[in-house]
């Protein structure tokens, strides 16, 4: 099977992992902070908090932005679940802002006209949750202006596009917003098994988001309340959880980040292929903008409308044929445990049509212009 995305683990990245295996430290030692370091070094940002996944980051994120029950968040329809959910353990409302139909992105003209109308019902949202899917930024310029505008807060899900970059700056650099998170799961462009990270400009939102990966604990003497009682001395200050990063994979996403660019570079390669050797067929990819420069976590194409009732067919066959052809996303609220909440179908229209036409086709470095060939072969077959 052709997987659609996968993991490369070179002997460098064992060997990484091994020598903290033999070390002192499992956990809570040196290579989370060496990893921080140079994540931010990389994102060309103050901080960044490493966590055991993006989904935690997300969650924290929130937290750290003081969201809560009174509140109102926004995202795209068209993420993986964790980029609403992580509104909804903060106990705030969550609602979705419209795609583009080209980019798959939000759209910040139908952000401007919801933000519009929110304002005259006074529900604007805390904070908007921005999703660059498939590693294409959004238009951050745009909405980093309409935060100004309507006074929102804004967190970059960049789970698809650590390595992306935006208007000559790289994806994590906080240029535009409040907090950027990063997914490291084994399919996303570089992993640590299971792992997420935090990056962030503002040192208050970095203390708190460190303390809530654990516990809501500090024992930096200068924060504290009182005085020490002496060596053991630590003083939870908040609500906070287990969300720490092992060393384990803080090694592993510490020797990934030094083959970013070279991943980022041969997955730009190889979508070029794609984006030729797809044009005589009845499909489109996502338009890329001129201002972006995509990590392609992704490589996903549109069926044209006539052939749009084949897109069902289309990936059973391509996955019988051995290519693991897959379909990225599910519009969000048209999950049964959002419908519950009183969304419907017909609410978000372009995302719902983005659903109907959308095949995530294989992309990851050990991909050859062969499997290419193959895959565009059958493709063609099919259609
Ligand atoms: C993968 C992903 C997440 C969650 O990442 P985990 O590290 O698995 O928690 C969140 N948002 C998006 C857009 C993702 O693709």
């Amino acid at each position: 099977m052709i997987s659609y995305g996968k993991q490369q683990i070179s002997d460098a990245d064992i060997a990484a992992v091994n020598d903290v295996l033999r070390s002192d430290w499992l956990t809570q030692g040196p290579q989370v902070p060496k990893f921080e370091v140079a994540v931010s070094e990389f994102c060309n940002v103050k901080h960044a908090i490493a966590v055991n996944s993006a989904t935690s980051a997300l969650h924290i994120a929130c937290l750290a932005l003081e969201i809560g029950n009174e509140d109102i968040v926004w995202t795209s329809p068209v993420s993986f679940v964790a980029s609403s959910n992580c509104a909804l353990y903060c106990g705030a409302r969550i609602d979705f802002v419209d795609i583009s139909p080209l980019t798959g992105n939000m759209d910040p003209t139908k952000l401007e006209e919801k933000l519009s109308l929110a304002k005259q019902m006074n529900q604007l949202p805390k904070a908007v949750i921005v999703v660059h899917l498939a590693g294409q930024p959004c238009d951050m310029a745009r909405i980093n202006s309409l935060s100004k505008q309507y006074g929102f807060r804004i967190i970059e899900d960049a789970s698809h596009a650590i390595g992306a970059r935006y208007k000559e700056g790289t994806i994590g650099n906080c240029f535009y917003s409040d907090i950027t998170i990063f997914s490291f799961h084994p399919v996303k462009i570089i992993t640590s098994a299971e792992g997420g990270i935090a990056t962030t400009n503002c040192p208050k939102l970095a203390r708190k988001m460190a303390k809530l990966r654990s516990h809501g604990i500090t024992n930096i003497e200068s924060e504290m309340t009182e005085e020490s009682h002496g060596p053991w001395y630590y003083q939870q200050q908040m609500l906070g959880f287990n969300y720490r990063m092992t060393e384990l994979q803080a090694a592993l996403g510490l020797s990934q980040l030094s083959k970013l660019e070279e991943f980022v570079r041969i997955r730009n390669q190889l979508a070029s292929i794609y984006r030729s050797k797809i044009a005589k067929l009845p499909c489109t990819h996502l338009l890329q903008q001129n201002d972006c420069y995509s990590s392609y976590h992704l490589f996903i194409i549109l069926l044209d409308h006539s052939v749009q009732e084949k897109h069902r067919v289309t990936i059973e066959k391509l996955r019988e044929k051995g290519i693991q052809a897959h379909l990225h996303y599910i519009p969000i609220h048209l999950q049964p445990y959002y419908q519950q909440m009183g969304f419907k179908s017909g609410d978000f229209p372009c995302s719902e049509e983005y659903y109907k036409r959308a095949i995530t086709l294989p992309l990851h470095p050990q991909l050859t212009e062969q499997d290419i060939d193959y895959i565009i072969a059958v493709l063609s077959d099919i259609l």
